[in-house]
């Protein structure tokens, strides 16, 4: 763990934040400058760099991320009308914090239907 990790700072609660989602592997807080009306980020409480650093048994969660991206969507209810997930990876990447993290951005027009299969 980075001791200059702010994410770390956010999950250890040495920097003040509210958790929409906690428990032991993640947690989810609104992204302090939102690039649409839902704007979150999923941070798993393990300290790894980038997803360039992710390794084998950190499949579970990775996947668990995804998981709980689905369920936050439904709750702030963009799940039908939709949402992006998304992974900055490196500089060139738009990665500014080093700390894996997956943004759910959505909430643009919540009317939107769901399409047929
Ligand atoms: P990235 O560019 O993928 O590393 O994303 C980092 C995100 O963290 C940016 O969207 C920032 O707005 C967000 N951010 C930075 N500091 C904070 C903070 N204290 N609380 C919540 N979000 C933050
Ligand atoms: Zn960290």
């Amino acid at each position: 763990m980075s001791h200059d990790c702010l994410f770390c700072k956010i999950i250890k609660g040495e920097i003040p934040s509210q958790f929409l989602y906690d428990d032991d592997d993640l947690v989810v807080f609104k992204d302090i400058n939102p690039a649409a009306p839902v704007h979150l980020l999923l941070v798993p409480k393990k300290h790894i760099r980038s997803m360039n650093d992710i390794q084998e048994g950190d499949g579970e969660i990775i996947s668990k991320l995804f998981m709980v991206a689905k369920q936050m969507a439904k709750e702030l209810d963009v799940d039908v009308s939709g949402y992006k997930l998304l992974f900055n990876v490196e500089k060139g990447g738009g990665q500014e914090i080093f700390h894996v993290h997956l943004h759910l951005i959505g909430g643009w027009n919540r009317r939107v239907e769901k399409v047929a299969e």
